[in-house]
């Protein structure tokens, strides 16, 4: 869940400022506190580490003592899952002796009987995570007897892990050697001239290479200046070409906007331009993608569905749901996959399972990938992250092409993995021969159209006279929202919902339009303002009936609804237009102000909007 940096290089590089250039790309992932080693040129292995947010740590070595140039270093922010994020308890994490030290990403299952080994065996603890156990395990094997060297001593000391890391090490008595490893933690290696990197994630390196190297699970990667190894925890050698990616520097940074989760909201057309390039072609779909799982057959008995996701790519499952069901006729299901997991689910061989994970690291639904598989299901996954885990799962992958999601939470990766979806949905219906050459063309020109539309809706909100911000400022104070719609309405209801808990900290709930009466109504009143999803669709009528329930009860409602339709006013106290397109498709332009209205009621309310409490960007524990 937390970021690592790592790197190494030339004798007298100011590594520091490296790592915490890093760790401020990286700190998404985690928050609770930041560390790092450096070697410096002189030979000590210096370490600091503060509890809280990175800038603590920054200041910190702006008062004390900072450390002098070195040739090698590792950072780490964390996301604390043993012991409490305090000073002790952060990264890194030394050895009795102190000469070697440990940033880990993920959790030591086994932590409890390998502590209470390495205490008896005489390793003196000073941290309660589980991380130490690394530490020591791998003092263990390099000043044990057989007196293994590093890179043996961190395998040796992996085998005896259970659980998920992504770790890097880095020892005094080397200083051009930099050890990273994973299991079901992300790591990536970035190819520099004469110097390496380490990172968890791309952005973090991205201003000194773009030739990067993705570490398979069980690879540990030894780095010096000019050369990098991998090998497995078996010790085989693996041959790997790096891949160049093409994310500049500037798109990972805020390019002006005041945080990346506006500056995301803003990114969402030419996200979504990228999501549809190649695969909408002369009015034809291509999904090259599916083209081996289709001449494999993997794809022609398929008699159901079912969408494996968490939190906001759950929403867009649900969504998809009724995107293919329509199209092609096929049962699906979207389950989170927490829950799918333990469900015992039935599937096999003609059942597709589609994950969504924007990580491409989330362990819910890593795990219950894994699970189908073993069971013969299909798999293809829908990610943002080139080469993530969920990949290695999957029989096809359509990757999201949103470019890098900074801020926590979801915006761009949501509209681009709905467009997704929608298309393989599209796909399938013609798989099946049960969209005729016409309509196709008439969906595809409405998926086509619609980041122009979004455009439109954002062009309007940076009006001055534009209401979603005087409206989310005149809401902030309210203790708790609801959301309410019917069909693709309801899941963008409960998209809305989780966008304004997330960020602003305020309760809010999201419930199908026709299951208010039947309970929740009892919780309006006056003070409790209702967001309604009544663009327009088949169940129009309906929406504006419950709107005139919950107006019965004084409760302010505030209407989402397609441009045009005048006749809104009389049902609602606000109304925020997004044009017209397919019904299919309106989540994609209903969640826009959505986000916008969530994203002003937060920073009205002084919440730090990048990265919420308790939140980490990818979920990469169970
Ligand atoms: N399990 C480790 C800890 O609690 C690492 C957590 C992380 O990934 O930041 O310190």
């Amino acid at each position: 869940m937390c970021g690592i940096i790592g790197y190494v290089g030339p004798t007298g590089t100011d590594v520091t400022t490296i790592l915490l250039d890093g760790l401020a790309r990286l700190e998404y992932r985690g928050y609770d506190s930041a560390g790092i080693a450096v070697l410096t040129t002189a030979g000590r292995l210096e370490l600091h580490r503060r509890a809280g947010k990175l800038a603590n740590l920054v200041t910190m070595l702006k008062n004390g003592s900072r450390p002098a140039p070195g040739t090698l270093g590792i950072g780490h922010t964390r996301w604390a899952t043993h012991g409490r994020p305090d000073d002790t308890n952060a990264h890194p994490h030394p050895d009795c002796t102190g000469l070697l030290t440990v940033v880990h990403n993920g959790i030591v299952e086994n932590y409890a009987e390998l502590r209470q080994e390495l205490m008896l065996a005489g390793h003196t603890f000073r941290s309660e995570t589980d991380t130490e156990v690394l530490s020591h395990l791998i003092e263990s094997y390099y000043f044990g007897e057989a007196q293994h060297d590093l890179e043996m001593s961190v395998r040796l000391a992996l085998r005896r892990i259970t659980g998920s890391y992504a770790i890097a090490v880095v020892s005094q008595e080397h200083p051009d050697l930099l050890i990273g490893a994973r299991c079901n933690g992300p790591l990536i290696v970035g190819l520099g001239e004469h110097e390496q990197f380490l990172a968890s994630d791309i952005p973090a390196i991205l201003k000194h290479t773009r030739r990067i190297i993705i570490l398979d699970e069980g690879e540990i990667a030894a780095l010096r200046p000019d050369s990098v190894s991998i090998t497995t925890l078996d010790g085989i050698v693996v041959k790997r070409e790096p891949i160049v990616v093409d994310w500049d520097a500037e798109a990972a940074e805020k390019g002006g906007y005041p945080h990346f989760v506006l500056k995301e909201i803003y990114e969402q057309p030419q996200a979504l331009r990228r999501a549809l390039l190649g695969r909408i072609r002369d009015g034809q779909l291509h999904l090259a993608e599916l083209t081996r799982m289709q001449q494999e057959g993997l794809l022609n008995n398929i008699q159901r569905i079912i969408i494996v996701a968490c939190g906001t790519s759950y929403h867009a499952g649900l969504i998809a749901k009724y995107a293919i069901e329509q199209w092609a006729r096929i049962p699906v299901e979207a389950v989170t996959a927490a829950e799918f997991r333990y469900s015992d689910p039935i599937v096999g061989p003609e059942t597709l399972c589609i994950a969504v994970t924007q990580s491409g690291e989330t362990a819910d639904t890593l795990v219950g990938i894994r699970q189908a598989r073993e069971h013969g299901a299909p798999v293809i996954s829908i990610t943002n992250v080139v080469a993530s885990a969920i990949t290695r799962l999957s029989d096809a992958v359509l990757y999201l092409q949103a470019g890098p999601e900074i801020g926590v939470v979801a915006t761009k990766t949501f509209v681009t993995s709905v467009s997704v979806l929608s298309m393989l949905g599209l796909y399938l219906g013609q798989l099946r021969g049960r969209i005729p050459a016409a309509p196709m063309g008439e969906f595809l020109s409405a998926l086509e159209r619609l980041p122009d539309q979004i455009q439109h809706i954002l062009d309007k909100a940076s009006h001055s006279d534009d209401a979603i911000e005087p409206l989310a400022q005149h809401m902030a104070h309210s203790q708790s929202m609801m959301f309410i719609g019917r069909g693709v309405g309801y899941p963008t209801a409960l998209e809305g919902a989780l966008k304004l808990k997330e960020i602003s900290y305020i309760h809010a709930e999201g419930f199908p339009a026709g299951e208010l009466k039947h309970g929740s109504i009892a919780l309006l009143d006056p003070e409790t303002p209702l967001i309604a999803i009544a663009t327009a669709s088949h169940v129009y009528e309906k929406v504006v009936s419950n709107m005139q329930e919950v107006r019965a009860r004084d409760a302010r409602v505030i209407a989402i609804a397609s441009e045009g339709d005048e006749g809104i006013r009389r049902h609602a106290d606000d109304v925020l237009y997004v044009p017209a397109t397919l019904e299919v498709f309106s989540p994609l332009l209903a969640i826009i102000p959505l986000q916008l209205f969530a994203y002003h009621t937060a920073v009205a309310r002084g919440c730090n909007v990048d990265q919420p409490r308790n939140l980490a960007k990818s979920v990469t524990v169970e």
